[in-house]
């Protein structure tokens, strides 16, 4: 396989930087493969196994997009479950570390509503929620997508089985059109074609088959 080292794909110092001290040097296939398309701004559908690295790949294409100079909600990062989007915000924060300032929050069902409010207020760059509670906030006045540039559905296998359908397609609602949209998954069953026709404009497919 070519050389697939993350330094080809020319990401800002505080993120290659970074990337080294972790220790992460070459991509995963799935990486290697959708990092390109993500960076070049195309919207993206990526499939492969679970523990394949596909929080990084969306991830870095957020941190690599995000201007966060401007306190504006750029990216949303929508998960089927609260562990789930807690494991993502900790790796979203731990490949940030070197990008000063920034700040990612998480909406979660399951967590009382005051100081979750009281957060919204403060702001964010970069939202990490289940799609209940994002839209809760959302029809409520409280979260405003308006700035909005980078939509990531994490799991979206699993965000479909759960009945997050109708929640994600109000969210669509409330974001920017002109935004640029990954959906990440580890099957593809067809319910995933219809929501991948809604929510994105001529995507890239990259798929990484299971070796085993
Ligand atoms: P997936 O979402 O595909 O199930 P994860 O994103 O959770 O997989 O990644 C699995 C593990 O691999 C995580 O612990 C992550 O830190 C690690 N990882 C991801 N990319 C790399 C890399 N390029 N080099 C080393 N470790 C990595
Ligand atoms: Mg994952």
């Amino acid at each position: 396989m070519s050389n697939s080292n993350f330094t080809q794909l020319n990401l800002k110092p505080a993120l290659t930087n970074n990337l080294e001290s972790l220790g992460y040097r070459s991509m995963t296939p799935i990486q290697a493969q959708s990092l390109p398309p993500i960076i070049d701004g195309k919207d993206v559908i990526a499939q492969a196994k679970t523990g394949s690295g596909k929080t990084a790949a969306f991830a870095l294409g957020v941190l690599q997009r995000l201007n966060v100079k401007r306190f504006r909600v750029q990216s949303l990062i929508l998960c089927p479950t609260r562990e789930l989007a807690d494991q993502v915000a900790k790796e979203v924060r731990r490949l940030a570390r070197q990008i000063h300032n920034i700040k990612v929050l998480t909406l979660c069902g399951g967590v009382p509503m005051g100081p979750q409010i009281g957060s919204l207020e403060h702001g964010a760059h970069i939202i990490v929620g289940t799609p209940g509670r994002v839209h809760d906030h959302l029809s409520k006045g409280r979260l405003d997508l308006s700035e909005l540039n980078m939509l990531v559905l994490d799991e979206a296998d699993r965000m479909l089985e759960m009945g997050f359908q109708d929640a994600i397609d109000d969210i669509i609602e409330h974001a920017p059109k002109t935004r640029q949209s990954l959906l990440f998954s580890a099957t593809f069953p067809p319910k995933i074609k219809s929501i991948a026709e809604r929510v994105m404009s001529n995507p890239t497919m990259v798929k990484v088959e299971a070796t085993h």
